[in-house]
């Protein structure tokens, strides 16, 4: 149900587009690039810009956050002015990815145009134009109706596109002052144009190096061959095993806790846009592969893998020379889904590797990483009331979908503050983020700040 002042905060949105888009030019033009380092007083200066356009905004606890370990700055803003009532935490990030090669861009990078209704320039919607999003409709309701639904905390991060390796320390730190109720994250796209979507799960990760030992030195082959196992061949030996002839792996425990979709959301997933024919195309094979049996989303958002990432040892050089090598490598990776315990899966592999290890070679594996799945679930009322806002902002209910990938600050967000996370953002997929020609289409921008105009009002009433 539409709150009863909707009418005039959308109206207030609506007849500030032009101001918005002129605030978007101007954030864009400080090059915020966090890789490099000769742009450091520039991810500063993004950070001092945006705290003062949450000042402009109406926040009041307004402030640059150091990272403990003198990384690039946190911008920082809250309102607090309803006491009693849900908390939220806004997440976005201030820093760009670089904009090389420069000659591919259409106009300059740090120099945003407008053409054909989309905007053009390095973080227009990765995520300088999403942090805006929630900023604008924060600034509708305090200049409307003089304050919020509920209380509000924006962190927007200075380090995402290197990798965040200070932002969970900073959580761990700032843990008292970003107490919330649920996080909302403005990073990510929506499935397609005309198809409005929520993420509501994130797979983890965790790898593996083994190490084939053979002879204690590369052997000839032709005097020692037919006696001596060779190490790559006991490697391919072992990495063959991990899976049947159907695609699923047959690590004994690797499926543990593992949930089957429901009839429902295995329809909803299969009515989604998706040719196979025209993706194997794009990525020049020819043909997908995988867990047969199951849908290729299903597979990319809510089934585990196992992968080789490369595997290496014996000679590699031009022509050829005849020895057996000494030893084998290679390096193993899966994406975990929600409920999998990335130590139980790291255990399961490891003792696996062991038992199928061929005789004549010993074996070494290391275990590491400990990334698990995200996910809110779509009954969660947080979720429920994002996708009320999304269908009043888009005209249309938000299909649920995945991410097969791992997002940074989502992962600590789980791991520091354990608190539910709605994952709404509002970019295409051909966007062109980190890629020459970057835009954000000023349909999505304008929608997604009437989206979180409503967004705050839903959160309110879904959470007290
Ligand atoms: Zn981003």
């Amino acid at each position: 149900m539409l709150a009863p002042h909707a009418d005039a905060l959308i109206g207030h949105v609506r007849a500030n587009r032009d101001r918005y888009l002129d605030e978007l030019k101007a954030w864009i033009a400080v090059p915020s690039i966090s890789a490099q380092p000769d742009h450091a007083d520039d991810v500063r200066r993004s950070a001092e810009h945006a705290v003062e356009r949450m000042r402009t905004a109406g926040l009041t606890e307004t402030a640059v956050l150091e990272t403990p370990a003198g990384g690039h700055p946190v911008a920082y803003g809250a309102w607090l002015g309803a006491p009693g009532a849900p908390t939220i935490l806004i997440y976005g990030h201030h820093d760009v990815q670089p904009a090389d090669p420069l000659e591919l861009w259409t106009s300059p990078p740090f120099d945003a145009a407008v053409r054909a209704n989309k905007i053009y320039g390095r973080g227009a919607v990765d995520d300088k134009g999403q942090c805006l999003m929630h900023l604008a409709a924060i600034e509708a309701h305090l200049h409307v109706n003089g304050k919020l639904p509920l209380n509000v905390k924006v962190v927007i991060e200075g380090e995402e596109e290197i990798g965040s390796p200070n932002f969970e320390a900073f959580l761990a730190r700032e843990k008292e002052r970003l107490a919330c109720d649920v996080v909302v994250v403005s990073d990510t796209a929506v499935f397609a144009e005309d198809v409005p979507s929520l993420t509501t799960s994130l797979r983890g990760l965790v790898h593996w190096e083994i190490t084939v030992h053979g002879p204690s030195t590369d052997l000839h082959s032709g005097y020692y061959g037919g006696i001596v196992k060779n190490p790559l061949e006991a490697l391919a030996q072992i990495i063959a095993a991990f899976k049947d002839a159907h695609g699923r792996v047959v690590v004994p425990g690797f499926y543990d806790g593992v949930r089957e979709l429901s009839p429902q959301e295995r329809a909803e997933i299969a009515e989604l846009p998706l040719d196979p024919a025209k993706i194997a195309h794009e990525l020049g094979v020819t043909e997908l592969a995988g867990e047969n049996a199951r849908l290729p989303l299903e597979r990319m958002w809510f089934r585990p893998t196992l992968e080789i990432n490369g595997m290496f040892g014996g000679y590699q050089g031009a022509g050829s020379k005849t020895i057996i090598p000494s030893f084998a490598k290679a390096k193993v990776s899966a994406r975990l889904v929600p409920h999998q315990d990335p130590e139980q899966v790291k255990h399961a592999v490891t003792t696996f590797v062991q038992r199928v290890a061929p005789k004549g070679v010993r074996v070494d594996v290391e275990a590491h990483g400990d990334v698990r799945a995200v996910e809110t679930s779509r009954d969660h009322p947080a979720v429920a009331a994002a996708a009320r806002a999304m269908e009043l902002g888009f005209g249309k209910p938000p299909v649920f979908i995945g991410t097969g990938g791992t997002i940074g600050p989502v992962s600590s967000f789980d791991r520091i503050l354990h608190l539910p996370q709605v994952l709404i953002g509002v970019g295409l997929p051909d966007d062109a983020i980190h890629a020459p020609n970057e835009k954000f289409d000023l349909g999505q921008f304008f929608g997604g700040i009437e989206t979180m105009t409503y967004l705050y009002d839903e959160l309110a009433n879904a959470l007290k």
